[in-house]
């Protein structure tokens, strides 16, 4: 599959080559993305559906996890507002930051700081936007697991696309960039 300007996207596989009944739909598989449609069929997720609570279970390949602390975790957003968004989590399964404990608060912080050193490093951005939406109504997409978003900026990366067709285009394939990333990741 190509994009309009004639970025290779990824392999899409056309039904016809399947050894059952064909349609007209053309798959992109992404398996990965289990956790969270599991997760987003359920009302309140618990700790044994929670996606932050799953992804630690997976491989890091599976999971886009990039690093693997004492008390938190780095992984890639399946919804990426841009390459390279990462997410720091707690592994215990706490939905607000003030119910975080002094180590995994610390740990936060400091996987913090090495992601914006890495992305600075592998993806040569210019700024970055760090925040924790606390609650559904203030637009937290998984409210029941802390979760903190680290998006790398660059100059013009907004473009027409979420405003007519409420598409973003994401350049780079998840999983090329979770390799990236972990790979740049400094050994404790
Ligand atoms: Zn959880």
């Amino acid at each position: 599959m190509r994009d309009y300007d004639g970025t290779e996207l990824g392999d899409v596989e056309d039904a016809a080559s399947f050894a059952a009944v064909p349609d007209a739909f053309q798959r992109l598989w992404t398996p990965y993305r289990i956790a969270y449609i599991k997760a987003n069929s359920e009302q309140e997720p618990t700790g044994d559906d929670c996606p932050f609570c799953t992804a630690p279970t997976l491989s890091d390949e599976q999971a886009l996890i990039v690093h693997r602390g004492t008390h938190a975790y780095v992984l890639l957003n399946l919804f990426p507002y841009n390459s390279g968004h990462v997410l720091v989590c707690p592994y215990r399964h706490v939905a607000t930051y003030d119910e975080a404990t002094d180590e995994e608060v610390a740990e936060i912080g400091r996987l913090t700081q090495v992601a914006m050193r890495v992305l600075t490093e592998t993806a040569q951005c210019h700024g970055f936007n760090i925040g924790m939406n606390q609650g559904r109504i203030a637009g937290a997409g998984v409210a029941e697991h802390l979760h903190q978003h680290i998006v790398p900026r660059w100059a013009l990366d907004s473009n027409f696309f979420p405003i007519v067709a409420g598409t973003k285009a994401v350049p780079r394939l998840l999983g090329e960039v979770r390799e990236e990333i972990a790979n740049a990741w400094p050994a404790a």
